[in-house]
Order: structure tokens, then C-alpha cells, then sequence
């Protein structure tokens, strides 16, 4: 049944770019690494932005907005961070016909000019701790950009956040964790992993950087968030100090958290089959739809006045604007319905002459294809009621699908043998940065984190032999 879609057993890239074109998620931009976010697509990042937007309110963060350009010199503030960033940095040199006398970088990231803020806002001890997020765009060049997840212009949140003491931040970093994990898994539908960093792998600046690593369909990693504990390091660079409660100058501890429109990717990758776009139920913006069919004209008149109307109804359940109804008549009943099924609407409700004479609607699954009769009456509880059983057996199904293809390997050749024939790969490791670039060289694998749920598990490190090594997930990634 797939029309225009290559199939993902002959090639995964392409059958994920064909999902992005025929759901209209998405298209390339003039300027080679940039993207254009088509309604479609548009309506899941808004909707993924309320949920993370209010979840940061709830645990006590404000929004603000920084400037776009920052001061070249501000980047070269903190080493590892130019370092790390250098590369990726487009730079404005020219402005209003002329030559700036200081370059200015596009934000590749804001810890740098939000630094510069903090040190001017930050006095006491009274002032702290300081939680402010912004939503914004941000410019990163990309040398292997690929729809959604790793384009040079992204859209994202980053949060930023001082505190008094080393503690009260890594308590920080481990909560916006534990917030992006949960919408992640439980509105996402993603078999989220949350982990700890290895030192290659570290956000370029920070003491600990902390994971959401999710496995998508081809059995590769996907990095779908990242927490980091900064330290001092950019308190230092920026001065932000404070006076405490005894009177003594103290350097602030700070952090940082983003999510981007990578995970619109990540749900495209984990759910969806060779038909096209499978969404759950709580990130799709349109979750049921109506198709009224009839080829005779003015009795598809009032089967389409009683298709808004259980709309409505539906619409008052489950929030405006989620239930649609089809009113494309001049087309196909089996075109309506792949119209539909390609740009992933969960539930499809049909309403035919045979139907409306019964009181029902024949309701479609996106996930199964399963079919079944409700009646009119029993709309306003059924229809939720499967929508959240969609939104769970989706999730069950892509937590399954990572365990099984997640393995265990007590020796270095093992790894490389298991790694071959993809998956995830769990080992202890203790391995430098160095040891990780090597791995990397020879098997296109990396560390993707060191799973906080088996972080008392300790052992003999495959690759130096050191004991009390920590487990490790390896995988190739996006
Ligand atoms: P970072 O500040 O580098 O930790 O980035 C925060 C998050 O943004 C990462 O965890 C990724 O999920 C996402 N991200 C990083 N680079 C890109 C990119 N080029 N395109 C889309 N998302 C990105």
C-alpha cells in the first residue's frame, strides 16, 4: 500500500526523508543545512513546546530572550568551550557596509552572553538561585545535516540556571533530566534511556553532562536531550559572584539544558512504517479524524453535518481543534483514508451511509490497522479510551524493541563483533578520552552514556582491563 515511500528495509535514510515529504513535515531551505518547518511539522513543535514550556513553569522557571549575536571575545572566555564550539560558529563581520570592529558570533548556544547577564544580575545570595529559560533558534554548522535531527539553524529551548551551592546545581541538572525523560516517554512514546556522559562525549565546558539517549528503528542511538553541570567554569569566565550568607565573594554554580526539533525526528524514527507517519496520540496535533462518504450529493450533506457535530462533542473531550473532519469528497474513500494514515492522525473514524443507518462510525487504528464499530453514543468515552491505548502500546512496543536489540559484551572483541551487527552494546568501559576516539575509529561507535539506572553495576573495564569500571552503552548514532 506505500505510495512514493521506500521501503526502510532498503534504505533507512531515505525512507525517513520520504516520511518527512508526503506527511509535509518539513523541506530544505535554500542555504544547504537549513530547514524549513512546514505547518505540519510546525503544529508538533508547538504542541511539544507547550508541554515542555509549562513543565518548566511548574518547577519554577521564567522565559526570557537573549540577543542572537554575541561578542566573539565572550566565546573565547571559557577554552573548552571555544574549543568545542569554534568550528560550528558562523560569524558576522560585516554590518550596515562596513567592517565590525568586533566579529560577532551567531548564538551557537547562550551560556556565554546569559553568563555576561548573570554576572550583572547577580549580587547576594538572595539573588540566587536564577531559573530562566529561553525559547530561540540557534546556528551550528553542520557539516552532515539531516532533516530535523542535525540541521545548522535548530529551534530549541535552552535553560539556564545559578545557584549558591555545587549541590543545589547538579540537584538542578538531574530534575530538567527527569523532566525531559518524562515527556519524552510518556507524551513522546520514546524508549528513553537517561544517562551520564563519558568525557568525550561532554558538552565543551561542562563538569557532567547528562542524557536522554533513545533507540530508533534502524537499532541506532539518538541523543534526544541533554542536562549539563557546568560547575564554576563559566561563573569564573563571566564572574558571576555573590555575596553569602557570611559575607564572603563565592563564585556561583551554574547550568544548562536544551531540547530542539531533533525530537520531532526521534518520533518520526521510532513509530513510523513503510505507509508513512505514525504519531501517539499525545503529540499528535490532529488526533482523530471524520471522514463522512457519499457519493450522492445531499446525502453527503447531512452525513457531514452529523460528522462536526459528533466532532464537537469529540473536540470538547479532548481539546479544540484535535478532531477534524474530512470534507475532501471529491476524492476516493481509499485516498481520504491513506491522505490521512501517510500523515499519521492516530484514529480514523468513517462515516458511510451503512454506518449513520446503524449509529455508529467504523473507527481505524493508525499502529494496528484494527477496526471497530462504535456507536454514536459511546464516542466520548471510547475514543480517548483508545487513543491512550494507542499511546501505550506504542510505547511498550518501542521499549520492547530496544531491549531487544540491546546486548551485553565482557570483551573488547565482543563489542566490536556485536557492534558490527547494530544495536546497543552494554559493557563496562573506564576508557579516556583518547581510548574513545579509538573505539570510535574502529568500530563508528561511541560511548552513549552510562545509564544512571545501572550506575552501581561495576566491573572489569573491556578496553583497559581496570577494574571498577562503570556499565556503558556503546551505538552508533545520529
Ligand atoms: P547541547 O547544548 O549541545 O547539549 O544541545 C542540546 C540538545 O540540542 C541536544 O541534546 C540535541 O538533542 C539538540 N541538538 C544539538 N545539535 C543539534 C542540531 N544540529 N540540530 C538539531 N538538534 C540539535
Amino acid at each position: 500500500m506505500a505510495r512514493n515511500i521506500t521501503p526502510r528495509e532498503q534504505d533507512y535514510s531515505q525512507w525517513y526523508l520520504d516520511i518527512i515529504k508526503v506527511a509535509e513535515l518539513a523541506d530544505y531551505a535554500p542555504v544547504r543545512g537549513c530547514m524549513v518547518v512546514r505547518p505540519t511539522g510546525y503544529a508538533i513543535w508547538e504542541d511539544l513546546q507547550a508541554k515542555f514550556d509549562r513543565a518548566f513553569k511548574e518547577t519554577g522557571h521564567v522565559n526570557a530572550y537573549f540577543p542572537l549575536l554575541i561578542p566573539s571575545s565572550f566565546l573565547r572566555k571559557e577554552a573548552e568551550h571555544v574549543e568545542g564550539f569554534a568550528p560550528e560558529c558562523a560569524v558576522v563581520t560585516h554590518a550596515g557596509g562596513e567592517e565590525l570592529e568586533e566579529p560577532l558570533v551567531i548564538r551557537p548556544t547562550s551560556e556565554t552572553v546569559i553568563g555576561a547577564m548573570y554576572s550583572k544580575w547577580v549580587q547576594s545570595w538572595r539573588d540566587l538561585p536564577l531559573l530562566i529559560n529561553q525559547w530561540a533558534n540557534v546556528l551550528r554548522w553542520e557539516k552532515r545535516p539531516r532533516l530535523f535531527l542535525r540541521t545548522s539553524e535548530f529551534l530549541w529551548q535552552e535553560g539556564h540556571t545559578a545557584h549558591a551551592t555545587a549541590a543545589e546545581a547538579e540537584e538542578e541538572t538531574v530534575k530538567m533530566l527527569n523532566v525531559y525523560a518524562k515527556i519524552m516517554k510518556e507524551d513522546m512514546a520514546l524508549p528513553v534511556v537517561e544517562g551520564v556522559k563519558s568525557e568525550g562525549e561532554r558538552f565543551p565546558g561542562a563538569l557532567d553532562t547528562y542524557t536522554c539517549e533513545t533507540m530508533v528503528s534502524d537499532t541506532k542511538a539518538l541523543q534526544a536531550g541533554t542536562s549539563h553541570f557546568l560547575g564554576q567554569n563559566f561563573a569564573r569566565a563571566f564572574s558571576i559572584q555573590f555575596q553569602d550568607q557570611n559575607g564572603e565573594m563565592q563564585y556561583a554554580w551554574t547550568t544548562s539544558w536544551g531540547v530542539s526539533t531533533r525530537m520531532i525526528g526521534a518520533i518520526i524514527m521510532t513509530h513510523s512504517d513503510n505507509d508513512g507517519l505514525i504519531l501517539p496520540p499525545r503529540v499528535a496535533p490532529v488526533k482523530a479524524v471524520i471522514v463522512p462518504i457519499s457519493k450522492d450529493d445531499a446525502a453527503f450533506a447531512e452525513l457531514d453535518a452529523k460528522a462536526r457535530e459528533l466532532a464537537d462533542e469529540l473536540n470538547n473531550v479532548l481539546g479544540p481543534l484535535t478532531v477534524r473532519v474530512d470534507e475532501q469528497n471529491h476524492m476516493r474513500p481509499a485516498d481520504r483514508f491513506f491522505y490521512h494514515l501517510q500523515r499519521g492522525v492516530p484514529l480514523r473514524l468513517e462515516l458511510g451511509e451503512k454506518d449513520a443507518a446503524a449509529g455508529t462510525v467504523r473507527a481505524v487504528r493508525r499502529d494496528t490497522g484494527a477496526r471497530e464499530d462504535l456507536k454514536w453514543g459511546e464516542l466520548a468515552e471510547r475514543v480517548p479510551a483508545i487513543l491512550e491505548d494507542i499511546q501505550k502500546s506504542l510505547y511498550e512496543k518501542a521499549c520492547a524493541f530496544r531491549d531487544a536489540n540491546t546486548y551485553e559484551a565482557s570483551s573488547y572483541d565482543e563489542l566490536k563483533a556485536r557492534l558490527e551487527k547494530g544495536g546497543w552494546v552494554k559493557c563496562f568501559f573506564a576508557g579516556s578520552k583518547e581510548d574513545e576516539k579509538k573505539i570510535k575509529e574502529e568500530t563508528q561507535a561511541t560511548v552513549r552514556c552510562y545509564p544512571l539506572a545501572e550506575k552501581d553495576r561495576t566491573g572489569k573495564c573491556v578496553y583497559t582491563g581496570k577494574e571498577g569500571a562503570h556499565l556503558a552503552v556503546f551505538a552508533k548514532s545520529y
